[in-house]
Formats: structure tokens, C-alpha cells, sequence
């Protein structure tokens, strides 16, 4: 913002913030010494460039509300297309029986797909703790 003090890192005072410039993605702060601070990019926009889907999951739970941005997710994701595919099968069993079926049973019915659980297991997880009453 203009007009907030920040500390120049060169001339180890306090200096007016007196320009501000975007910059690659991020934005760069013009000093009244003539000195400039770079702030790094949103947070938003940084969990789209995660590399693992670990990372992608814990960063990105806090704005997933159904079924549809976990699969959003799991396509940005890291995985084969093939892994993709099958997780995004394997998550859409889940939401379609979870109204009507206990989790035991519907691991049952993911049965001939157990051999892809391993692979979707954390986005399972994911979608077990935020939509699933155990
Ligand atoms: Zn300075």
C-alpha cells in the first residue's frame, strides 16, 4: 500500500512506501530511499503451482465446498491421466453412495477398483473428512 512505512533492507530504516508495481506475478514496492521490496505472489495463486498433490490437498482444503473442486484438484494434480481417471471414478462412487450407504459398504463396492485406492487414497481421505459423517 501507499504511504505504509516498511524497512528498507539496505538502508536499515524505516522508508515510505511511495510506488507500487506489478512484477512477473508479484508485486514490487518503490521506496522513498529509491530502494525496492518484492512481495511474493498470493497465496491463491501459489497453491496452483504446488508440485505434489500432498501439498496441493493441505494448502487447498480450506477452499474446497464439493465434489466437483476436489476433481478440479486432482486434474491440476501430478498423476498419470490414467490415475486421474480412476481416482476421479472412485470419488464419484463415494459422493453417489454416501447418502445411503455406511463407509465399510461402499469400500466394499469399491472393491474391483481397490487396486487404485493406494493412488487416490489421499484425495479419499479428503473428500472422507470434509463431506463424510463416521
Ligand atoms: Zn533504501
Amino acid at each position: 500500500m501507499i504511504g505504509e512505512k516498511k524497512l528498507c533492507v539496505q538502508c536499515k530504516k524505516e522508508m515510505e512506501v511511495v510506488d507500487v508495481k506489478p512484477s512477473n506475478g508479484n508485486e514490487v514496492q518503490v521506496l522513498s530511499c529509491g530502494h525496492l521490496i518484492e512481495t511474493p505472489q498470493s497465496a491463491h495463486e501459489a497453491i496452483a503451482d504446488l508440485p505434489s498433490a500432498y501439498e496441493t490437498i493441505s494448502a487447498a482444503s480450506k477452499q474446497i465446498n464439493s465434489l466437483n473442486d476436489i476433481l478440479l484438484f486432482v486434474d491440476k494434480s501430478a498423476m498419470s491421466q490414467q490415475e486421474k481417471e480412476k481416482t476421479k471414478e472412485i470419488l464419484s462412487i463415494i459422493d453417489k453412495e454416501k447418502d445411503s450407504k455406511t463407509l465399510p459398504q461402499i469400500k466394499q463396492i469399491l472393491n474391483p477398483l481397490k487396486d487404485w485406492l493406494p493412488v487416490a487414497s489421499p484425495w479419499v481421505n479428503l473428500f472422507v473428512t470434509l463431506f463424510l459423517k463416521q
